[in-house]
């Protein structure tokens, strides 16, 4: 599909976020929204996710929306048409550090008042449920039953045909490498198209579309690895998605096989290459045996890495660019932008359409890094 001439909404990076958005715009009937999309939809970091979807987060606004998104996944296939894979395999995280878990008794309190399920259990009754673990340096374990995971791929294709269905037009294979808001032109290797609205979706490329309009977002791409083993069924599955807090490693049963990620969060640079670093298998590896010692037996047949646009506290950015007329953010989703899709999309479609949210989203408010001292944003 050609790049139209004109648009009232430009979406820029068909991801989790930006197709949810673009679905979003179009269910409210909004007729006049393209997407433009470098590579193919879901392909970005979107294809890289773990497919983990919980509610544990710190901050009211963020449960509030977590808690929207699983009702979202629980009737996806009602809405959409699609099998996602939603399970709830629960969310496990073990600790080993008295000051971490005093640090998590806040947060469960916000998180129960809110109606998540979610408590602390002792090691061994961390082990009852995966019984495979060792637990000796254990103190507690996090549990939370009604987390879960479902495809990012699948969701994310589902949002763009149903945006597509609706009148939106997402087009692939096209970039975007230049944004003059004074005369509203995106610039494209396909020629130019002119926008009332321009939205950052670009993931871990955010910084550097912002860049196009002299807008500094803090968002940094943060290498991360997944690994997975051959068929292993001496650890049965469903497991929950298992954080071990100490070494940032988490697993969880794909299939018949285990994934495991060592945890890495490391710069890559400015080129985005997400080239896999061998030695890093070796690191999940040594960390996964030390949880679940069996795992001596298994043997690893492949993995992935991928960028994490992290932000410095953690909160995505959501609103409009600073500075600037008609840019309008949606990035920094860290390590939860597919889960938090849903919502994001109703919730941006809301701010552009009704001209504010139906929720307080002050806590993704782009300004706040500015006001930090030495920030800027
Ligand atoms: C290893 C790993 C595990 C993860 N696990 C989870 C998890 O369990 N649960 C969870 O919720 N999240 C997880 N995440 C995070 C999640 O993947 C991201 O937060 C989410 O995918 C961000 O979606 P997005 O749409 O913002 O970005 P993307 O999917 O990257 O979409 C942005 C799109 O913009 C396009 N684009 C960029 N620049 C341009 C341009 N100039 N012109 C045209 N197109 C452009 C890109 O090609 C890309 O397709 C994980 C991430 C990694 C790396």
């Amino acid at each position: 599909m050609p790049v139209p001439k004109t648009a009232g909404i430009v979406i820029v990076g068909a991801g989790a976020i930006g197709c949810s958005i673009a679905y979003q715009l179009a269910k409210r009937g909004q007729r006049d929204v393209v997407v433009l999309e470098q590579d193919a939809v879901g392909s970005g970091t979107t294809s890289k996710a773990a497919g983990g979807i919980r509610a544990q987060f710190p901050t009211e606004t963020e449960i509030a929306i977590s808690l929207e998104c699983i009702r979202v996944f629980e009737r996806f296939e009602d809405e959409f048409g699609v099998d996602i894979g939603y399970r709830k395999i629960g969310y496990l995280s073990l600790i080993t550090d008295e000051a971490d878990l005093r640090g998590y008794e806040p947060r469960i309190a916000l998180q129960r008042r809110m109606g998540v399920d979610v408590k602390v259990i002792t090691p061994k009754e961390a082990q009852g449920i995966v019984p495979a673990m060792q637990v000796d340096d254990l103190i507690a374990a996090v549990w939370s039953p009604g987390d879960g995971m479902a495809g990012p791929a699948e969701v994310t294709g589902a949002y763009a045909r149903r945006a597509r269905e609706l009148g939106a037009r997402i087009v692939e294979g096209v970039t975007v490498t230049g944004i003059d808001l004074a005369s509203r032109r995106v610039r494209t290797t396909d020629g130019d198209i002119e926008a009332r609205v321009v939205v950052n979706a670009a993931g871990p490329r955010a910084a550097r579309l912002a860049g196009m309009v002299g807008v500094d977002v803090a968002v940094h791409p943060r290498r991360r690895h997944i690994f997975f083993t051959e068929p292993f069924p001496d650890i049965p599955g469903p497991t929950p998605l298992t954080t071990d807090r100490g070494s940032g490693m988490y697993f969880r049963k794909e299939m018949e096989q285990l994934l495991i990620s060592p945890g890495d969060v490391e710069d890559v640079g400015d080129d985005m290459n997400v080239a896999m670093d061998r030695a890093r298998q070796e690191e999940a590896v040594e960390k996964a045996i030390h949880r679940l010692p069996i795992l001596e037996r298994a043997r690893i047949a492949g993995g992935w890495a991928g960028l994490r646009p992290l932000t410095p506290d953690e909160h995505a950015i959501i609103g409009w660019a600073p500075g600037v007329e008609g840019f309008f953010l949606a990035v920094g989703f860290c390590g939860h932008g597919f889960q938090h899709s849903p919502a994001t999309g109703r919730l941006v479609a809301e701010w552009l359409l009704d001209g504010h949210p139906s929720m307080d989203l002050s806590v993704f408010d782009p300004n706040r890094f500015a006001r930090l001292p030495g920030g800027t944003s």
